[in-house]
C-alpha cells in the first residue's frame, strides 16, 4: 500500500482517486469543492484540507487540474514545499507544452521526478479505470509510476521526455477534432443526395472513410453504435473541452512550426458552436452546425 496524494476530484479525478483508493491505497485527496471531497470520501479516500497536506508524506502525488494555469500555481505554491524528495509526481491534467516541461524542470530542480500523463476517454473510462494514459519523462520515472496509472487506466504507454504525453494527447485530439468535422459533413452531404443514413453507413464503415468518430461515435441519431448523439448530444465529451484542446494544439503548431489547415479549420468551427451555445453539449453536435439546424 503507498501514500497516494490526489489533488483535483472533478469529473475525471473523482472516478480515478476512487479507482486508487479501491487498489488499497491510502489516498489523501483535495479539491477547492467541499461537494468534492465528500464523494471522495464515500469512495474511500481520506480528504485533507489543502494540496500541501495530500503531498506531505507522499510517495506519489497525482494531480487532475483544469489547466496550465493551476498546475503551475499548485505545484509551486502547495506541493513542492511539502512533497518528500523521494516523491513521484504525475500531472494527469490536460496543459500546454510549455507549462508541463516548465513544471517538470521546476521539479527535477529539487530532485523530484515528475511526469506528465494525460489522459484520453471521458468520465466513464475514469470512472472505470479503462483510461488511456499517454506519458511524458524519463524511463526511470515511467517504470515507478506505470503500476500506480494501471490501476486508474488500461493503457500506458510511455510517450518519451517532459511534455511528450501533453504532445501526443493534443496531436490525438487535433486529428480527432478534424476527423469529427468531417465525417459529420459526409453524413450531412450523403442525406442531401438522397442517401438513406443507415445505409451510408454502413457503406462507409466497411469503405476507406471509415473512422472512430463514424463506427464508434457516430454523430448522427439512430446510427451505428449508441452515442451521444442518441442523448440529443448530452454527456460525452464537451465542445469545450474539445476547443481547449485544439487551442492548445495551435499553440504547440505556432511554437514548433508545423502546418496544421486542418486543425485550424477545426479550432475555428468549434468556436463557432461554442459562440452559438453549444459549448457544453457534446462535441459532435457539430453535425447541427453544418446542416444550419439550431443548436440547443
Ligand atoms: P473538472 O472541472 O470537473 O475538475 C477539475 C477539479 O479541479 C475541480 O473539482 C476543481 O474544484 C479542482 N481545482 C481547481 N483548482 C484547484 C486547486 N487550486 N486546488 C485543488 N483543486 C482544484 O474537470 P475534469 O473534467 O475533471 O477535467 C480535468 C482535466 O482532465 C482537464 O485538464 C481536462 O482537459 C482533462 N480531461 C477531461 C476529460 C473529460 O471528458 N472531462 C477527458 C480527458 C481529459
Amino acid at each position: 500500500m503507498a501514500r497516494i496524494g490526489f489533488v483535483g476530484l472533478g469529473n475525471m479525478g473523482g472516478g480515478m482517486a476512487a479507482n486508487l483508493a479501491k487498489g488499497g491505497h491510502d489516498v489523501r485527496a483535495f479539491d477547492l469543492s467541499e461537494a468534492a471531497l465528500a464523494r471522495a470520501k464515500e469512495a474511500g479516500c481520506l480528504p485533507v484540507g489543502s494540496a500541501a497536506e495530500a503531498a506531505t508524506d507522499a510517495e506519489f502525488v497525482v494531480s487532475m487540474l483544469p489547466a496550465g494555469q493551476h498546475v503551475r500555481s499548485v505545484y509551486a505554491e502547495q506541493i513542492f514545499g511539502a512533497v518528500p524528495g523521494s516523491a513521484l509526481l504525475l500531472d494527469c491534467s490536460t496543459i500546454d507544452i510549455a507549462s508541463a516541461r516548465a513544471v517538470s524542470s521546476a521539479a527535477g530542480e529539487k530532485g523530484l521526478a515528475m511526469l506528465d500523463a494525460p489522459v484520453s476517454g471521458g468520465i466513464a473510462a475514469a470512472n472505470a479505470g479503462t483510461l488511456t494514459f499517454m506519458v511524458g519523462g524519463s524511463a526511470e520515472a515511467f517504470k515507478r509510476g506505470e503500476p500506480i496509472l494501471s490501476l486508474m487506466g488500461k493503457t500506458v504507454i510511455h510517450a518519451g521526455g517532459n511534455g511528450s504525453g501533453q504532445a501526443a494527447k493534443i496531436c490525438n485530439n487535433m486529428l480527432l477534432g478534424a476527423s469529427m468535422i468531417a465525417t459529420c459533413e459526409a453524413f450531412a452531404m450523403a442525406q442531401k443526395l438522397g442517401l438513406d443514413p443507415q445505409t451510408f453507413f454502413d457503406i462507409s464503415s466497411k469503405s476507406s472513410g471509415q473512422n472512430w468518430s463514424m463506427t464508434s461515435y457516430c454523430p448522427l441519431p439512430g446510427v451505428g453504435p449508441e452515442t451521444p448523439a442518441d442523448r440529443d448530444y448530452q454527456g460525452g465529451f464537451a465542445t469545450g473541452l474539445m476547443l481547449k484542446d485544439l487551442k492548445l494544439a495551435m499553440q504547440a503548431a505556432a511554437d514548433a512550426g508545423a502546418a496544421v489547415p486542418m486543425g485550424a479549420a477545426a479550432e475555428s468551427l468549434y468556436q463557432v458552436l461554442a459562440n452559438a451555445g453549444g459549448g457544453a453539449l457534446d462535441f459532435s453536435v457539430i453535425i447541427k452546425l453544418l446542416n444550419g439546424e439550431s443548436i440547443s
